[in-house]
């Protein structure tokens, strides 16, 4: 799950972690008197979305006086921000940060992500702040310094300062920097985190070690843990079908492709999205319906992949294991007498009852192309994608 900077400022400010002083934002009236109220005569005001790169975007204006802050807030309040991780389309700007500037003296790099190899969480520092990471990693990755943190010690104030000190920190900064790169990782441990940047952390011309930007993801798996992180979810800036099924109990992620998949099984789903693949076709989504799918729930899959204009055929691949092939033929007949069924449609049944499955199939009059294995199912829908 994404949250917005200002949130993750919050949070991170609950740790001990140095931030500016700001106030998120609905209206152009709001972020003049949020300015007013931060006093001082430089204020940053900053799109609220779930995408880094704002900055290059126009996303990001520092302001000298309150009639630049209404200026800049009026830009930026309902522009469409593109940037590199937006896609073309872009994202409607309706939340603000405005925040008091601060006087930067070096603009740094951290971030924390969990390391599946080491099964640990990595902070990663670099002197070169204020870029993109992916950009350092690939020309100069020796400016990108490691840490692989042991789960039992946590990080301690000796491995988080001679990171900040590697990093080109100051003497007198380094427990400064220290406790704040402890603190952030503390936050990431407490609340499941899935990755943490601060790009960029700084330090100031008045000597202060401040999180200038945050960006945190929660591992979703985790989420019943943290009832507190349930509020910070912002619908607008997420994929409205994802939220749909979610509603209803599917597991639904939205790709780029022209082939929807209805899946039982999230190990089956992933090898299903493999076989097409290699079968020259691409999937439209990933789908999961799970081991017990109701005839609801499949009409409802189905609805939610016909929405996509991208879509050019359909792949139903169930393994009757627990559940079984008649309940899920008769799921199928249901959905596709529901709705309006535009495009070919594949079925690959296997398993309990699978004979009595496809009778039910083939009586019910829908035009269903039969599959067989994983590979005659991926051939039939790759050729029936590319005929549509
Ligand atoms: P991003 O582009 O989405 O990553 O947004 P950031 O929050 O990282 O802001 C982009 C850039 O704006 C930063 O790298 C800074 O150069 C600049 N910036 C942000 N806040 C301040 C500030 O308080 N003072 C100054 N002078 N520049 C700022
Ligand atoms: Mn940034």
């Amino acid at each position: 799950m994404k949250i917005h900077e200002y949130q993750g400022k919050a949070i991170l400010a609950e740790y001990g972690v140095a931030v500016p002083r700001g106030k998120a934002c609905f209206s152009v009236d709001e972020a003049v008197a949020a300015a007013e109220a931060i006093g001082g005569e430089k204020w940053v005001v900053k799109a609220q979305i779930h995408a880094g790169g704002r900055g290059k975007g126009g996303g990001v204006k520092v302001a000298d006086s309150l009639d630049e802050v209404r200026e800049h807030a009026t830009a930026i309040l309902g522009m469409t921000l593109v940037t590199h991780q937006t896609g073309p389309e872009g994202k409607v700007v309706k939340r603000l940060l405005v925040e008091e500037a601060a006087p930067i003296q070096a603009e740094l790099y951290l971030g924390l992500v969990v390391d599946r190899a080491s099964q640990r969480v990595t902070v990663m520092a670099s002197s070169e702040g204020g870029t993109e990471i992916e950009t350092v990693a690939e020309q100069t990755p020796e400016l990108i310094h490691k840490v692989s943190v042991d789960p039992k010690t946590g990080l301690t104030a000796a491995e988080a300062e001679s990171l900040a000190g590697k990093i080109g920190i100051a003497d007198d900064l380094l427990p400064a920097a220290g406790k704040l790169i402890q603190a952030l990782y503390q936050a990431f441990w407490d609340k499941d985190a899935s990755l943490a940047e601060i790009n960029p952390l700084i330090t100031t011309s008045d000597g202060r070690v401040i999180a200038l930007d945050a960006k945190i993801n929660f591992d979703e798996s985790a989420m019943y843990r943290h009832p507190e992180l349930k509020d910070l979810r912002d619908l607008d800036e997420e994929d409205a079908d994802e939220i749909q099924a979610d509603k209803f109990g599917l597991n639904y992620i939205s790709l780029d492709g022209t082939i929807g998949c209805l899946v039982n099984g999230a190990g089956l789903a992933m090898a299903t999205m493999d076989i097409i693949k290699l079968y020259g076709a691409s999937p439209a989504n990933f789908l999961d319906v799970g081991g017990g799918a109701t005839t609801e729930q499949v009409t409802e899959a189905f609805k939610i992949m016909l929405k996509n204009s991208n879509l050019k055929a359909i792949l139903v691949n169930i393994f009757g294991g627990i559940m079984r092939c008649d309940v899920v033929a008769e799921g199928l007949v249901n959905a596709a007498r529901e709705v309006d069924l535009s495009v070919p449609l594949v079925v690959r049944l296997e398993g309990t009852n699978v004979e009595r499955g496809r009778q039910i199939l083939a009586d019910s009059g829908i035009s269903v192309i039969n599959a067989t294995t994983m590979a005659d199912a991926a051939e039939k829908v790759a050729a029936a994608a590319a005929g549509a």
